[in-house]
């Protein structure tokens, strides 16, 4: 049975901190993921970041619903299936689009708190998968938003840090009350 952990949130540190790399993907690593796929599923995410579940370690999982992977409704499909369910090792964004998009995000680690974010269509990725091959993907839509949302949490970056001010001055006591629960 997998391992399901208790989601990090805003104001623990470890969501700051940079992911050291991979340097060999181990059963531990496999078995991490595994875990990571299964808590994120148990929390209805789309994506988890190892330094979500308090790992600073370059490993993320993303997994989206094949409706999410078209650009409207019944249009046609944006990624192949196998793309649609990705572990990422030591993930780096090699190329963006210059088209971008804005879409509402959320993030595990900010309960009930969501905002518009601006980013690239699509991205190519280069990373190492769970067999320890290294992969180069260009994914598109929401699979690539969903991918550079975990990449920022391995770079220490969170979600709101692509706020609009607005929207991060009318949050300000949300936020300040979420990280205030870990002091
Ligand atoms: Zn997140």
């Amino acid at each position: 049975m997998p391992h399901i952990y208790p989601i990090v949130t805003y104001g623990d540190p470890v969501l700051r901190q940079p992911a050291a790399p991979i340097p060999e993907v181990t059963d531990e690593i496999r078995a991490l993921a595994r875990d990571m796929f299964a808590t994120m599923r148990r929390a209805n995410g789309v994506g988890l970041a190892a330094e979500q579940i308090g790992h600073p370690i370059a490993l993320c999982v993303v997994e989206i619903p094949e409706s999410y992977d078209t650009e409207t409704e019944n249009g046609p499909r944006l990624n192949p299936d196998a793309l649609l369910k990705l572990a990422l090792v030591n993930p780096k964004i090699v190329e963006s689009s210059k088209k971008t998009w804005k879409l509402s995000e959320g993030c595990l680690s900010f309960p009930e708190i969501s905002g518009t974010v601006e980013r690239p269509w699509s991205v190519t990725i280069e990373f190492t998968d769970l067999k320890g091959q290294p992969r180069r993907e260009t994914v598109h839509g929401f699979l690539a938003r969903a991918c550079q949302h975990e990449i920022d949490h391995l770079n220490g970056t969170v979600f709101i840090d692509h706020f609009s001010y607005a929207r991060r001055l009318a949050l300000k006591g949300r936020l300040r009350r979420l990280a205030d629960a870990h002091a």
